[in-house]
């Protein structure tokens, strides 16, 4: 079994709100969401970060999935904004490679 928390909602051990899934990615809602809409996307393999990630297809599919997930959540046309939390400076805290997908309200910038 291992603990990484992302593989264990992949293998299904732990719940999770899950939206929408491919033979490489799944989406689900944000335990903690900071928007109307916030949905994580992540690759079904693990990868502990973007700086981690050698796979061209994957990072790219990743965000392919994250556009799917907007257009299904419907906040296409209104705006959406996806996030990749990078290592400690960027605040990520699972370590396994994923999209915050956020929409549903106009956000600020720059970020916290
Ligand atoms: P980050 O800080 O970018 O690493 O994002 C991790 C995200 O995972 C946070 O927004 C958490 O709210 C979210 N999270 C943690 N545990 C769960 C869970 N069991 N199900 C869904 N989202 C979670
Ligand atoms: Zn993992």
């Amino acid at each position: 079994m291992t603990d990484c928390l992302f593989c264990r909602i992949v293998e299904r051990e732990i719940a999770a709100d899950v939206v929408r899934e491919s033979d490489r990615f799944l989406a689900f809602r944000d335990i903690d969401p900071q928007a109307p809409t916030h949905v994580l996307v992540i690759p079904r393999k693990h990868v502990t970060s973007l700086d981690h990630a050698d796979d061209e297809s994957m990072v790219g599919g990743l965000l392919h999935f994250a556009r799917e997930v907007a257009a299904a959540e419907g906040i296409s046309e209104s705006g959406y904004r996806v996030v990749l939390n990078t290592n400690a400076d960027g605040g990520q805290t699972v370590f396994h490679l994923h999209g915050h997908v956020l929409g549903g309200r106009a956000m600020s910038w720059p970020p916290g």
